[in-house]
């Protein structure tokens, strides 16, 4: 009787988060993450435990056919929307029609050739084998497509190795008692279906968990950096800044490089190719700082490159390798725009040690910026009025 209620709530968590899902899925719009294939899934084995509560005691009927082929369906609907979620474009209703119609035709072969007991006893082998491959797979993802959801994977993998276990046990006792196993009134059925309750329990919410957990992701990376040319935007370096300086006795220089005439290239070429422009400068711009240098658009035609850990020598060094690799850079691989060349003017700060004098050493590389406008472009200029970077240079090399 417990059992049996069990299965009854298990009908209602089952279709209450199909719907949830179905839901959250049409919010997602272009991007579902797989939740429109978890609800078809819930919606396929609350199908299936309905049917178990209608067929009445274990043995041959259409309805426990299309109960056992539900359940196996709904397991590999589970695994194609965690693959979507993962990101693999992965079929699902074609797959879906070959399982329904390969295990129907499956359990009427076993049915007549080896009897009742048996078709029970392929779901629950069929079930088990599947779990394993589950957990594997899973196992396989902390360390690679799933690094970043390290916890809630290998919790997902206890989870199913549980239900694993449960579901040899409940082939055992079937090869060798027959459907007495199955009987609801039965201590193994209790714990079948609390187990079982609780994964209902547990698993859903632990699915929107982790599409909660991808959104806010995306909304903060949305955030922190500039759409066109995929840089850090402003708020995004004052972010990675804060993270960098929280090492005590780091410093940092910063490089401002705002693109010479830039207006020019837009009146002539148009603002579409301004654009293309302003993405050459970032890819050039990205190639040529150090590896945990940060780089960022300001705003425009301005950008900023943080040289973590540099001495005035070394910023002077990359501040001048960027504006080389810029001015010899070929910004649009098209015929009608092979004059289109640009350059970049780049001030450069002195060493600053905390996120808060940021606002100081924009000055002082707004500062030189201006004086490498006025004194004729295309240039690298450092903070301190008197220090040409030409002459600075010279002592660098
Ligand atoms: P200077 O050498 O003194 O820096 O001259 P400039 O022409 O580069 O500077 P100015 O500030 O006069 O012009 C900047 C231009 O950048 C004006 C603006 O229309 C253009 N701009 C700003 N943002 C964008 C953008 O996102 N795309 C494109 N294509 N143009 C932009
Ligand atoms: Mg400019
Ligand atoms: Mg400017």
């Amino acid at each position: 009787m417990i059992a049996t209620l069990l299965v009854g709530m298990l009908c209602v968590y089952l279709l209450s988060f199909s719907l949830m899902f179905q839901l959250i899925s049409r919010r997602l719009q272009d991007e579902k993450m797989g939740m429109d294939v978890f609800a078809a899934a819930n919606l396929m084995l609350g199908g299936a435990y309905v049917l178990q509560l209608l067929e009445g005691p274990p043995g041959w009927s259409w309805t426990s056919m299309v109960n056992h082929t539900l359940t196996l369906c709904s397991l590999l609907a589970y695994c194609v929307g965690g693959a979507r979620f993962f990101g693999l474009a992965t079929p699902l209703v074609r797959p879906l029609l070959y399982l329904a119609v390969g295990y129907s035709l499956l359990q009427i072969l076993v049915n007549w050739a080896v009897g009742p007991v048996a078709r029970y006893a392929l779901l629950a082998g069929t079930c088990a084998v599947w779990f394993v491959s589950m957990v594997a797979v899973l196992l396989y993802g902390v360390r690679s497509f799933a690094r970043d959801l390290r916890g809630e994977v290998l919790l997902f993998a206890g989870l199913i190795s549980g239900i694993c276990v449960l579901n040899v046990i409940k082939l055992s006792k079937l090869l060798s008692g027959g459907f007495a196993a199955l009987s609801m009134d039965g201590q193994f059925s209790m714990i079948f279906y609390v187990y079982m309750c609780s994964l209902a329990t547990i698993l859903p919410p632990s699915i929107v968990w982790l599409v909660l957990r991808r959104l806010t992701d995306r909304l903060r990376g949305m955030a922190a950096r500039d759409p066109l040319t995929q840089l850090l935007n402003r708020r995004g370096l004052s972010t990675a800044l804060d993270v960098y300086f929280r090492h005590p006795g780091t410093s940092a220089r910063l490089l401002l490089v705002d693109v010479d005439h830039f207006k020019n290239i837009n009146d002539t070429y148009g603002h579409q190719v301004g654009d293309a422009v302003l993405c050459g400068v970032a890819d050039a711009l990205r190639a040529s700082v150090r590896k945990d240098d940060l780089v960022c658009r300001l705003g425009g035609e301005e950008f900023a490159a943080i040289c973590v850990g540099a001495d005035d020598a070394s910023a002077l060094r990359v501040a001048e390798r960027v504006r080389s690799s810029i001015e010899q850079k070929v910004m649009l691989h098209d015929a009608r725009y092979e004059g289109l060349r640009c350059t970049v003017t780049i001030g450069v700060s002195d060493g600053f040690a905390s996120a808060a004098c940021l606002g100081q050493a924009m000055q002082q590389a707004d500062a030189a910026l201006y004086r490498g406008k006025h004194t004729g472009r295309n240039r690298v200029e450092q903070n301190r009025g008197q220090s040409r970077v030409n002459a600075a240079l010279d002592t660098v090399h």
